[in-house]
């Protein structure tokens, strides 16, 4: 397969397609990033990195690290997170109250804002120093010592996280949030803002194609973990959207407010695109043309 013309072609083709959306407005810091921004990268399983476009450019993942949260809890806690988050695809936007209030607090999946926030109160009880410990994690993972927090996107968000807040504190009122409120939220706005370029991204994901071992080699989750995350993330992924996702694309990933997407092929590549025009699910339109068209070239998808 040769990724460096496809990369090519999937660029410009996917350029000459009408720009759809606007960048996230929820979130000023995120309101201020220039629309026209496209990158891709992609990484087989041997190593090999193909990037286009602005895909050395750092941007906010939000969303992508609700991917790697899970992961981390799941590594130390295995079937216990689902105690307390569900595995069902939700139907609703990813910031939804209504859900919450008949299903007495169990958020249906650990990618909706409500379940993120329970998987953050999972690290906090079981992180030494959570904010600190998370991002040696994701260092690790990606390979990567340069990842960081953006701490005025965190900010932002604290401004102006009222939903959050409201999510937070109704799953505290059902007894599923443990710790504090405000250091669930911290927590969770810390993750959101972590910034990574698409190579870094996809080199994060890594473990997800390769049975549960990262970039450099290291063990972090059974092949078994990593078929139910991937499962997790193709039913439920890309918000309300998810369906849609599997029919155009299929493969399992996911989305976030940045405009970023890491999808990977199990046992063959992973791969990262970002361009912040959203649509109106809150997905990466052009992101997920390029993954549809990536996919149609290579026939390589998981159906
Ligand atoms: N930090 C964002 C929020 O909670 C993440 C949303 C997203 O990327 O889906 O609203």
């Amino acid at each position: 397969m040769n990724y460096e013309t496809i990369l090519q072609e999937i660029y410009q083709e996917a350029k000459q397609l009408p720009s759809i959306g606007n960048v996230a407005k929820t979130i000023p810091e995120l309101s201020k990033i220039n629309p026209n921004k496209f990158g891709i990268h992609l990484t087989t399983i041997s190593g090999e990195d193909f990037g286009i476009g602005d895909s050395n450019e750092k941007f906010s993942i939000q969303s992508v690290s609700k991917a790697l949260t899970v992961a981390l809890a799941f590594s130390f806690l295995d079937e216990k997170v689902w105690e307390r988050v569900g595995v069902e695809p939700s139907g609703s936007a990813f910031n939804s109250l209504v859900q919450l209030e008949y299903e007495k607090g169990i958020p249906r999946n650990p990618f909706i804002n409500a379940g993120a926030l329970v998987i953050a109160d999972m690290l906090v009880t079981n992180l030494e120093n959570p904010k600190n410990d998370f991002l040696k994690f994701i260092r690790k993972i990606s390979n990567c010592d340069t990842i960081n927090y953006n701490l005025n996107v965190a900010n932002s968000e604290k401004e102006t996280g009222f939903r959050n807040a409201a999510l937070c504190n109704f799953l505290k009122s059902f007894g599923n949030i443990k710790n504090d409120v405000e250091t669930v939220l911290d927590f969770y706005f810390h993750q959101c803002s972590l910034e990574m370029t698409c190579k870094e991204l996809a080199h994060s994901f890594f473990f997800f194609a390769n049975e549960g071992n990262t970039i450099s080699g290291e063990k972090i989750l059974l092949k078994s973990q990593v078929k139910r995350l991937n499962a997790l993330m193709q039913t439920c992924g890309f918000y309300d959207e998810s369906g849609e996702f599997t029919y155009k694309v299929g493969l399992p990933g996911k989305s976030g407010i940045g405009g970023g997407i890491a999808a990977l092929f199990p046992k063959n590549f992973v791969v990262a695109t970002w361009s912040p025009r959203l649509n109106e699910k809150g997905n990466s339109e052009l992101g997920m043309s390029a993954l549809e068209l990536l996919t149609t070239k290579t026939g390589m998808s998981v159906f």
